[in-house]
């Protein structure tokens, strides 16, 4: 298994840089969810996070805990500040362009500036706590700027959330070799992928027992296929959360 140790920055009694009506740590712990979401399409890949709520998490306590549980891979995820526009990342200053913690971040930079609909800032280095402590190779994005309206705009829509964390994914995939995704990988896993804006899932196999609203282009893994219920059929997703299975709302493929 690759271990995958993704860190929401910030949170608790630390907001991060705030604008526009947005606080950093929200922003950061949304895409966070995502990328463990989106990380779960892949069976050789597991998560461990840095926190999944609003909770203070000093800096020492996130390396400390990715360098105890053995991560392969530190990922930091933040929003910018200071006035600037797009998106950038970070590993640490000491690591030459050729080292491999500087190939993993050339693959995953190349997929996340593909999906997140952001100018594209450079890949740069930084003495930062978490790239410095973190005994794994680790990167660093800043992904927009919360204090520039036109960046913080986007951090306000649901489908930007996602895309930035499927370009996250994508790039983790294809760095680290993971297996059985929705991008890629073989194999006969069954996937799901939503075709309108909004679309209930349900709590158990009932069309009266809504859920939560997913987005169009949210990709979810099939553990049990297409089944009667009431006049409709409905899917069953990993999160265990049912889905209907009208090919007007979701499109089905197998990888
Ligand atoms: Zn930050």
């Amino acid at each position: 298994m690759v271990k995958i140790y993704v860190d929401a920055g910030h949170g608790g009694s630390d907001p991060g840089a705030e604008g526009n009506g947005l606080q950093e740590k929200n922003v950061t712990l949304q895409i966070a969810k995502k990328v463990q979401e989106y990380l779960g399409e892949y069976s050789n890949a597991t998560v461990k996070m840095s926190r999944t709520t609003d909770k203070t998490v000093s800096l020492a306590a996130r390396t400390n805990e990715a360098n105890a549980w053995g991560a392969d891979y530190f990922l930091s995820i933040h929003i910018n500040a200071g006035g600037g526009t797009g998106y950038e990342d970070y590993i640490h200053n000491t690591l030459s362009d050729t080292s491999n913690t500087a190939n993993l971040r050339n693959t995953i930079h190349a997929e996340v500036v593909k999906l997140n609909n952001l100018g594209d800032r450079g890949k740069k280095k930084e003495n930062l706590h978490v790239l410095r402590e973190s005994s794994m190779p680790a990167m660093l994005s800043e992904n927009g700027f919360i204090d520039t309206k036109a960046d913080a705009d986007k951090m306000k829509n649901a489908t930007w959330i996602n895309n930035v964390a499927r370009g996250h994914v994508n790039g983790l995939a294809k760095a680290l070799g993971l297996q059985g995704g929705s991008d890629g990988g073989g194999g006969s896993q069954k996937y799901i992928e939503v075709l309108v804006n909004s679309l209930w899932t349900y709590n158990t196999a009932d069309w009266d027992d809504r859920a939560v609203t997913v987005n169009k282009g949210e990709v979810f893994t099939v553990i049990k296929d297409k089944f009667k219920v009431g006049e409709g059929y409905m899917y069953q997703i990993k999160s265990g959360l049912y889905i209907t299975a009208s090919p007007t709302y979701v499109r089905e493929y197998t990888k």
